[in-house]
């Protein structure tokens, strides 16, 4: 299968579904990973131009860790909206990736970002199969599942499906801990060390799920994709 997820920053799939998607792509599947917005505000050191190069370079080597394909999405931090524009940027991206499987935030996150990609996607995921709407990539020959990943911390997040990433959290820290850039801004943001937030969530979700860590997953259900068999890892 091909998967992708999409995030709104650099950062938000390792922090929220990386474990997945490492999962994914040890059993010999495609993965792609998104940031729609090149996360050009989140620093209190470089200049906006200085830090988007410098966090699409931490994507790219995040997502060289499982060999997935990282892709960007061509906005900005805090400016995505729900236009037509940003439609059909991301129908592009579903594009690229004619995926079986697309993986974004939740609908109830706490970021106007990731509240706006959620329903982007939601949007796109049905339309980038229709070939009667013309983008720069052809038509996916195929409607993926969507399913939302956690949210920050787990808040207003009802877990649906976990998935069991004790054999790839390691991995998941890891491809956070590329997130350099981050790592300062986190601490003195949110006073967050991201690879305890990480392994505290991932354990807390393996409590709920019976194993030592996993990734909490709630699937958007949708016409006429019946729910016969499993499809995350
Ligand atoms: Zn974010």
């Amino acid at each position: 299968m091909n998967i992708l997820g999409i995030g709104a920053h650099p950062d938000d799939l390792e922090l929220l579904c990386a474990g997945t998607l490492a999962c994914y792509s040890q059993d010999g599947h495609e993965v792609f990973m998104c940031h729609l917005c090149d996360g050009n505000k989140g620093s209190m050191v470089y200049s906006s131009k200085e830090l988007a190069k410098i966090r699409r370079r931490e994507a790219i080597e995040s997502a060289k860790l499982i060999g997935a394909k990282s892709i960007w999405g061509g906005m900005s931090d805090g400016e995505v909206v729900l236009d037509l524009e940003s439609r059909i940027k991301v129908i592009d991206v579903i594009r690229q990736a004619n995926p079986d499987v697309v993986i974004t935030h939740h609908p109830n996150d706490y970021h106007s970002d990731h509240i706006n990609t959620s329903r982007l996607v939601f949007e796109a995921v049905y339309l980038s199969n229709l070939k009667l709407w013309k983008t720069n990539y052809p038509a996916s020959n195929k409607l993926p599942f969507l399913y939302y990943m956690d949210t920050l911390a787990g808040v207003n997040f009802v877990s649906m499906e976990y998935v069991n990433i004790t054999n790839t959290i390691d991995i998941k820290i890891k491809m956070m801990l590329k997130m350099q850039s981050q790592l300062g801004w986190l601490k003195e943001m949110h006073d967050c060390d991201a690879a305890e937030f990480i392994k505290t969530v991932a354990r807390f979700r393996g409590f709920q799920a019976g194993v030592l860590y996993a990734e909490a997953f709630a699937q958007q259900k949708m016409y006429p994709q019946g729910l016969t068999k499993r499809i995350l890892p």
